[in-house]
């Protein structure tokens, strides 16, 4: 059945940014039904498609002529063992926090560091969501999709979804194309806690746990994050606006020369991921104001809507970022969210 289609309808509510643009079409969906019949009506078929999770991974600067589709599929089913891991299906309309808490509830640990990350299951395999030393590709089996083109479900296995670092196919070409539905987690049997990223360390050891287990990791995880990060129910944010960038180790190398104090994290195969909001603080861009959009004063990674911001005021302060880190480092900052 069609699903209700909203004419102009505001998304201010629907993007953790907060910023006001419209849909020319809006609808909410709860499954495949309701997206083929969207796929089989003659008014949308020529318009450009946006899916649309919980909105904090998206910065908005205009409005949308097209069709905006809110994915609210619900739903958590256990699938059994299988390879060592536990699968578990989720709906991808649940919100992602909730989930790693229902999770933890019914003993399937294994998504903990990955708490408080806003927005919903459907999209975390879009930018494969990553955080405090875990993607979500290391537990994750596949996801069941609605291809508009082919008009029928797909199932993707891990390697179709060619996930990298914040980045997937659905970053590379499938953005409008297909719309997850659920996604398949895999859940070691044999837990094993991933500790070792610094701030997760310092934070367990300031509460004296020694041998964490998931619920420990999980609230470790919980409150360096609300230390960190701006709320988006106070201040209009989506988390890191830049990825941090790749050099090989000889261009880490040069860097070094110039700023002895440059962060930056060892990959494996000798490249050197660097910390983009260490950039922009040595950029002097820290805490800046420009208008009505800010950049964060506690991490330098975050850009703020300080009240009322439009999305295309955010996004001049991102280019002039990417101007300044580029002018002083020679280094080009990729944005994280999705821009439209
Ligand atoms: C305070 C804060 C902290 C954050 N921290 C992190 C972090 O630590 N690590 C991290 O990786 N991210 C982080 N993020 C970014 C964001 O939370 C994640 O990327 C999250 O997965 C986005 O989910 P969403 O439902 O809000 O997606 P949306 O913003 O609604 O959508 C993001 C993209 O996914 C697409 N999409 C959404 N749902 C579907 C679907 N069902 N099918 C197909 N495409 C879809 C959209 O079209 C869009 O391109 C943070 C954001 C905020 C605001």
């Amino acid at each position: 059945m069609l699903p209700t289609l909203h004419e102009q309808f505001s998304l201010r509510e629907l993007n953790s940014f907060g910023v006001d643009a419209r849909a020319r079409f809006f609808c909410r969906v709860c499954g495949a039904d309701e997206l083929a019949a969207l796929a089989a009506e003659p008014k949308l078929a020529d318009l450009p498609r946006l899916v649309l999770g919980g909105g904090s991974n998206l910065l908005l600067t205009r409005d949308f002529d097209g069709l905006v589709i809110k994915v609210e599929v619900p739903g958590l089913h256990e699938l059994g063992e299988a390879d060592g891991t536990w699968h578990v299906e989720v709906g991808a309309g649940e919100n992602w926090h909730a989930t790693v808490g229902r999770l933890l509830a019914i003993e399937r640990p294994g998504l903990e560091n990955l708490a408080l990350i806003p927005g919903n299951c459907g999209a975390a395999p879009i930018q494969n969501i990553g955080a405090y030393g875990l993607e979500l590709a290391e537990r994750f089996d596949s996801l069941l999709a609605w291809d508009f083109e082919a008009r029928q479900q797909v199932r993707m296995s891990a390697t179709e979804c060619d996930f990298g670092y914040r980045d997937s196919a659905f970053k590379q070409g499938l953005a409008g194309r297909r719309v997850v539905l659920s996604i398949t987690l895999a859940l070691p049997r044999q837990w094993q806690p991933v500790a070792g990223y610094a701030d997760v360390e310092h934070e367990l050891k300031a509460r004296g746990i020694g041998q964490p287990g998931a619920r420990d990791i999980f609230d470790a995880v919980v409150t360096i994050r609300r230390r960190k990060l701006p709320d988006p129910a106070t201040t209009g944010n989506a988390g890191s606006f830049f990825k941090n960038p790749i050099v090989t180790r000889e261009e880490h190398r040069a860097l070094i020369a110039h700023h002895p104090s440059l962060v930056g994290y060892p990959l494996p195969g000798g490249r050197v991921k660097l910390a983009a909001g260490w950039l922009i603080d040595a950029a002097g861009l820290k805490g800046a104001t420009r208008g009505r959009a800010g950049v964060y004063e506690k991490q330098a990674l975050v850009l703020v809507n300080r009240g009322g911001a439009t999305g295309a005021e955010i996004l001049a302060l991102a280019r002039e970022v990417q101007d300044k880190v580029a002018e002083k480092f020679g280094l080009w900052l990729e944005p994280e969210p999705v821009i439209v």
